[in-house]
């Protein structure tokens, strides 16, 4: 079959990279794609966001699947654009789509099915947030509650900063009308986790726990990012950890969804915060990652078409997701001064040398082609991933490469990984949790089993 993949950067391109292994594919289209995903698969000049141009393309070319990459065109529509022509594509409708798209209604399921998220208030006027706000006392967190290019959440430290952050985002319209109303949160201490699986509205299949790091600089300093590298998977998420975000946040939000007729297909994403009392939700996504995806996709031996095709199928049950043994890290490289302002076209070197290099891949994010050369193109440029028997070996062989990458600027944090090493200590590997099923009856069925193979055995694996 041949297939359009939707989006732009290093996500894409791992998606790009492992559907192309699939025996089921022919051809693969990226709408608009970079610099690294034309080397792969035919880049089409349309935007993400361009739907009517996206679907006039899949229909001319025959497109028999079609993934969405980023959360902008599901927020869109284009999966019910797409239904209603009778085109085959992966993602959620966009009333399933609200869970990413406004953080209030996400709140308000997670309240209303008893997830487990920090205690927020939700206001549309800035007097009466400024006005919670001081009752509260700082450290609180404040969120605009529409899209904003993951810059819609300040972390604020004191009662002056929330306050100003109530203004940034209300007053000043900085993010425009997804600011017109804001969740005021509770400040939550733990470790963040990402959980992603996949669902078909009734069975959820969980991938391997990862671990994103939003911050710029090493130790979690500065500004958040769209994420500076990641690993997979995350040994913060214990398999005791796994079967309680499947039990008290994946299950009862797929079963929610579908009670408030918005029946959920496609990739569910929960930011997590692993707090003493256990998982809280930070936010939820309605799509791959981006840096997880880098990190978890090498290790999935499962053909993703076919599993794509269970979830619109409905036949997630009937599938068993297949994983290599071992860990994978993603190191983002980005250009200086990200995420503020950057310089672009600057030519990137020491890529060519790369082609031979076994379990290592380098996923393009900014990156454009000219005149035969790849140049950056945008805030994070490329996203270099490495596999091996256990995090150490990835990392190693990881920043190998990266150190063998040059451009004018180049920036990447030096410590992806470094909270895994810690954790491995007191941790050990985590089989990968079985699907969990959920019958008409909104009762869990099927299995829902976090492995637990030898902690000694596997722990040999995991440490050098
Ligand atoms: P979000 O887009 O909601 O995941 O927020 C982006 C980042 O802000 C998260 O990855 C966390 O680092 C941080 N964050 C969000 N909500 C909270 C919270 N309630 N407590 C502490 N940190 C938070």
């Amino acid at each position: 079959m041949d297939v359009l993949i939707i989006g732009s950067g290093g996500r894409e391109h791992t998606l790009v990279w492992k559907i192309a292994q699939s025996s089921r594919v022919k051809k693969v289209y990226c709408a608009p794609g970079n610099g690294g995903i034309a080397q792969v698969a035919e880049c089409v000049p349309i935007q993400a966001t361009d739907v009517p141009a996206l679907l006039n393309f899949a229909r001319e070319k025959k497109i028999e699947l079609t993934v969405v990459g980023p959360e902008a065109p599901l927020a869109a529509g284009i999966v019910d654009e797409f239904g209603k022509e009778g085109l085959r594509i992966f993602g959620p409708a966009k009333a399933a789509a609200e869970l990413e798209v406004s953080k209030v209604f996400a709140k308000k399921i997670m309240r209303k099915y008893g997830i487990p998220t920090g205690e927020a208030e939700i206001f549309d006027r800035p007097r009466e947030a400024i006005a919670y706000i001081r009752e509260k006392g700082a450290p609180l967190v404040v969120k605009a509650d529409g899209l904003a290019a993951g810059k819609g959440v300040i972390v604020c430290r004191t009662v002056e900063e929330a306050g100003e952050a109530v203004d940034l985002i209300m007053v000043e319209k900085s993010f425009g009308a997804a600011g017109k109303r804001v969740i005021v949160e509770e400040c939550l201490q733990g470790e963040e986790a990402s959980f992603i699986a996949l669902t078909d509205g009734e069975t959820i299949l969980p991938l391997i726990p990862s671990q994103d790091h939003k911050p710029i600089y090493d130790d979690d300093k500065g500004p958040n990012t769209g994420g500076m590298g990641a690993y997979a998977q995350a040994p913060v998420v214990t398999p005791e950890m796994a079967a309680t975000v499947m039990e008290k946040v994946f299950i009862p939000t797929v079963k929610g969804m579908k009670e408030e007729g918005r029946k959920f297909r496609g990739v569910l994403y929960a930011g997590l915060m692993i707090t003493a009392a256990g998982p809280k939700v930070l936010e939820f996504n309605v799509r791959f990652g981006d840096p997880e995806t880098q990190a978890i996709l090498p290790l999935l031996d499962s053909d993703l078409i076919e599993l794509m095709g269970a979830c619109l199928e409905g036949n997630l049950n009937r599938v068993n997701l297949k994983w290599n043994e071992g860990a994978a890290v993603c190191v983002v490289i980005a250009s200086g001064g990200y995420p503020g302002s950057y310089r672009k076209g600057k030519e990137i070197q020491g890529l060519e040398e790369l082609a031979g290099e076994e379990d290592i891949v380098v996923f393009h994010a900014g990156t454009a082609l000219k005149d035969g050369k790849i140049i950056t193109a945008g805030g994070r440029v490329l996203g270099v991933t490495g596999w091996g028997s256990s995090i150490e070996h990835a990392l190693e062989k990881t920043y190998q490469v990266v150190e063998k990458i040059k451009f004018e600027d180049m920036y990447y944090r030096k410590d992806i990984g470094a909270k895994a090493l810690k954790e491995i200590e007191e941790s050990y590997y985590i089989d990968p949790i079985e699907m969990a099923q959920i019958d008409s009856d909104k009762r869990l069925l099927g299995k829902l089993k976090a492995g637990h193979s030898d902690v000694k055995e596997r722990r040999g694996k995991f440490v050098r």
